[in-house]
């Protein structure tokens, strides 16, 4: 065994035997332990174990504060590295849409190019066929009011002159076949007029519903993009904390 240093107790000052393959040694008389010290220069040096006690703990205090500190500056950062993944994310997505709704936009506009010309083409036949049409009712109206004209032509020729019984007869029979026709041909006429006020009006509303329907799916794609891209917006705007 090692020879004892001597050196005394640091509570009482008893003096106290230290064998030199010993790290801690209490005092006989106050029984207050000691941590003995053995740096390079040689000398022994005691240290009541209390205050490295209470030297330790003061370190554990001071570590947990710190540990704390990291943990909240941890804390912070995972939460920030969250929300720039987040807004990452919401930028990816924004891209996305905004090529989305380009290529949405392409495709109506065609679609509208293409509904808009055949439009066009269906008036344009339209307008022909209804010419055609006006002028069929133009001769039934001459059909319709030369009859009556010449009826009275007729009835004023009959008051005029001496005719025959047979004659007036006759002409009497022809008058009856010519209103026939002048009726017939009137109403003929009424009906070609109605037609053709029908199918321009049917045509538009044909129009008028296409481009309805065109203006309703702009909105709809307007609105749609919008509300999506608000959404992104909103996360993209959130301030990040610092
Ligand atoms: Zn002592």
């Amino acid at each position: 065994m090692a020879p004892a240093t001597p050196l005394n107790c640091q509570n009482c000052a008893a003096p106290l035997a230290i064998p030199s393959d010993q790290s801690f040694v209490e005092c006989a008389f106050c029984n207050t332990p000691h941590r003995v010290e053995r740096p390079e220069t040689g000398v022994v040096q005691l240290t009541m174990l209390q205050a490295a006690v209470d030297q330790i703990a003061t370190d554990v205090k001071q570590v947990a504060t710190d540990v704390q500190t990291v943990d909240s500056t941890t804390g912070k950062l995972l939460e920030i590295q969250r929300l720039m993944a987040q807004k990452d994310n919401a930028k990816r997505q924004l891209d996305a849409l905004e090529d989305e709704y380009g290529a949405t936009c392409d495709k109506l506009a065609g679609e509208f190019v293409h509904t808009r010309a055949s439009l066009h083409a269906e008036k344009k036949i339209l307008r022909k066929n209804l010419f055609q049409a006006a002028k069929i009712a133009l001769m039934l109206l001459v059909f319709a009011v030369g009859p009556f004209v010449v009826t009275i032509g007729i009835a004023d020729f009959v008051r005029a002159s001496e005719v025959g019984t047979n004659a007036r007869h006759a002409l009497a029979s022809v008058v009856i076949v010519l209103r026939l026709v002048g009726i017939v041909s009137g109403l003929l006429f009424a009906y070609q007029v109605f037609a053709i006020r029908s199918k321009h009006v049917e045509f538009r509303t044909k129009e008028a519903d296409a481009e309805a329907k065109m203006q309703r799916q702009a909105d709809d794609a307007v609105s749609s993009f919008r509300r999506k891209t608000a959404e992104l917006q909103r996360i993209l705007d959130t301030p990040i904390p610092t």
